[in-house]
């Protein structure tokens, strides 16, 4: 089969490679959309510890059950599946409070942990073998391209979900990329009253469509203690810190973006927290079976991913998409790759 290979930090092809054979508890999948975003600019910079090279990236994808491993039990053949990330050991502490995406087991697959894309080979390939616990079969009024939002959509409601959302509050989402734009579209769908989103350059201007209004950074000071909710998906300490001015007292702030470590927040006034009265949460990833609720939602309408889908390729040409996504040419959001 076609695949994109990470062959060493820094060095990527497309190659043929032996298909893989779904072992017990997986599920052959014949991809059919699969997209790439900035983690696996880290994962090809060598900076995920868990992954092994050469390595088949991909953790954003969607197609079609081919079959299972044996003595499996799973979504029939011919099933149309969106793929989570994170597949836990299912037996350590976090993973029985259900937030198997913080597993005691990282990594170590030998215990049933998985992390599609990182710890094992992913969806940017014509053939994946996935957990089946990974699998969410798709709504028949949802379309495979749009079921590789899957796990985006999961981690943008949680952070909503993490946030307590209620009907009628005033949201305001920090950071137009994908998740960004996917939690904006999200909060609507859980009745915010008025959705802000906060950004700045090509991604804001393409953002307008998917809140009520939205603010350049530069001005974002006048957002200042308005929000009942604020969702930061930027990952930067500027954005934290803006985050937190943005929440009214006595609202909530959820830190949602992909943080890498040695990032300090730093400029905060703690009265600001205490008097204020905030709630601030981190958010990461998206456990308890949440894309699954998101692919609901998407299956009602209303919610456009496909909007965000801002570029398509076939697999072969993954230098072209993969430089697209990297420079965002055109104000790129996401690179959508069709095996
Ligand atoms: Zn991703
Ligand atoms: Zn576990």
């Amino acid at each position: 089969m076609r695949a994109v290979v990470f062959e060493a930090p820094g060095r990527f092809v497309v190659a043929d490679v032996p298909a893989p054979e779904p072992s017990a508890g997986h599920a052959l999948v014949r991809v059919e959309a699969s997209m790439v975003c900035a983690t696996d600019r880290k994962i090809l910079a060598g900076q995920f510890a868990g992954t092994r090279f050469p390595h088949i990236p991909g953790h954003e994808f969607a197609g079609t059950v081919l079959r299972l491993g044996p003595g499996t039990q799973g979504p029939p053949t011919g099933t149309r599946v969106g793929v989570e990330v994170h597949v836990g050991c299912g037996v350590c502490d976090r993973c029985r409070e259900g937030l198997y995406t913080l597993c005691m087991n990282y990594g170590r697959t030998e215990t049933g942990h998985a992390h599609v894309g990182f710890t094992i080979a992913g969806g940017l390939a014509e053939l994946a073998s996935v957990p089946v616990a990974a699998l969410h079969p798709l709504p028949a009024s949802v379309s495979t391209a749009d079921g590789a939002w899957t796990d985006n959509l999961g981690v943008a409601l949680w952070a909503l979900e993490r946030g307590r959302l209620r009907p009628g509050e005033s949201v305001v989402v920090i950071g137009p990329g994908a998740i960004g734009l996917c939690a904006a579209q999200l909060a609507r769908a859980g009745g915010a009253a008025s959705v802000t989103i906060v950004g700045r350059g090509e991604r804001l201007a393409r953002a307008a469509r998917f809140g009520d209004a939205v603010v350049d950074e530069a001005d974002a000071g006048r957002l200042a203690g308005s929000a009942d909710l604020v969702v930061e998906f930027a990952g930067t300490a500027d954005a934290a810190r803006l985050a937190i001015s943005t929440a009214r007292r006595g609202g909530r702030v959820v830190l949602g973006g992909a943080t890498g470590q040695g990032v300090e927040l730093s400029g905060v006034d703690l009265s600001t927290i205490v008097r204020g009265h905030l709630d601030i949460l981190g958010s990461v990833a998206n456990p308890m079976g949440v894309s699954g609720r998101a692919l609901e939602l998407l299956a009602r309408g209303g919610i456009d991913v496909a909007g965000l889908t801002t570029h398509h390729f076939p697999l072969d040409r993954f230098a072209e998409a993969w430089a697209t996504f990297i420079e965002r040419r055109d104000g790129a959001i996401r690179v959508m790759l069709t095996p």
